[in-house]
């Protein structure tokens, strides 16, 4: 397992009704390679019950696992020792979103080593995302290190039309907004990459509900037979089921 350490909360902001952005400090933080933005990291979310201390023992034991999820790095500011994780708000059934919407200054999580980010670069600088807002953070930060020139189109689907954030993509990278019209619509994001006039050249991500993204691995892999080294596609999360359970349902279909 990787190494957890603690890092405590400096900043909390609703950027929009179902994100909250919550800034974590550490000094291991400043340990982060620059570029990082967009790789995921482990977090464990404290029982409401611990303060710090024992929080701290609790990451070093047994239990930990069931308090883990997985998030990304959309900000990484070294010189403070500073990261943002934009949480989607989606009730307070599971750990982190719940933490996320008590988040204050001064509360504490624990969090790991993160991974590289996922956006693969494409040689003719061509891309295609369709992802929801889970994976908003990882696809917004790849598209931000993009170099000026890239072109493509990036689909977010929406819980609400208030949902939608700034991001700063090159000025060749349209963005589509698509507002799901139910909590468990999941066709919007398949139809529109299905219209979508592939050439061939575009480096592929794909990410964020399960149903939706096993749609569009169905499409790409079996109906486009597309080149796997152009295709990211990745489930974030299962309705219905927690991140340990999904992650193991993920397994079986990757
Ligand atoms: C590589 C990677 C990166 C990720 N990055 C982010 C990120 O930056 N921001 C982010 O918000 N999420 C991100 N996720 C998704 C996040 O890990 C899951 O949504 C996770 O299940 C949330 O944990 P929880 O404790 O809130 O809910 P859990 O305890 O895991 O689940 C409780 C219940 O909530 C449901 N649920 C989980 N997520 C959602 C959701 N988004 N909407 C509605 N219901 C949900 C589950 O189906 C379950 O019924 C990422 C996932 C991966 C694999």
């Amino acid at each position: 397992m990787k190494r957890m350490n603690i890092a405590q909360v400096t900043w909390v902001e609703n950027i929009s009704p179902n994100m909250i952005r919550v800034r974590l400090q550490s000094e291991t933080i400043r340990e982060f390679p620059t570029g990082i933005e967009g790789g995921h990291l482990k977090l464990v979310i404290p029982l409401p019950e611990q303060n710090e201390k024992a929080f701290g023992r609790f990451l070093g034991g047994f239990g930990v696992r069931k308090r883990m999820r997985t998030y990304t790095v959309r900000h990484l500011y070294r010189e403070t020792g500073e990261i943002d994780v934009d949480f989607v708000a989606h009730g307070d059934e599971g750990p982190a979103s719940s933490w996320a919407l008590s988040a204050k200054v001064g509360s504490f999580i624990g969090f790991s080593f993160p991974g590289h980010p996922k956006l693969k670069r494409s040689r003719s600088e061509k891309y295609l995302i369709a992802v929801d807002m889970t994976a908003f953070p990882a696809a917004a930060a790849g598209v931000e290190a993009l170099p000026a020139h890239a072109k493509g189109d990036f689909y977010v689907e929406i819980l609400s039309e208030d949902d939608v954030q700034p991001i700063n993509a090159p000025s060749g990278i349209n963005l589509h907004w698509i507002i799901k019209s139910s909590a468990n619509d999941e066709t919007h994001l398949v139809n529109a990459i299905r219209r979508y006039p592939l050439s061939g050249e575009e480096s592929v991500f794909i990410a964020g509900e399960f149903e939706t993204v096993g749609a569009l691995r169905y499409y790409f892999r079996q109906e486009q037979t597309y080149p796997k080294d152009q295709l990211y596609i990745s489930s974030y999360w299962k309705r219905g089921l927690i991140e340990a359970e999904h992650k193991r349902v993920k397994t079986l279909v990757a």
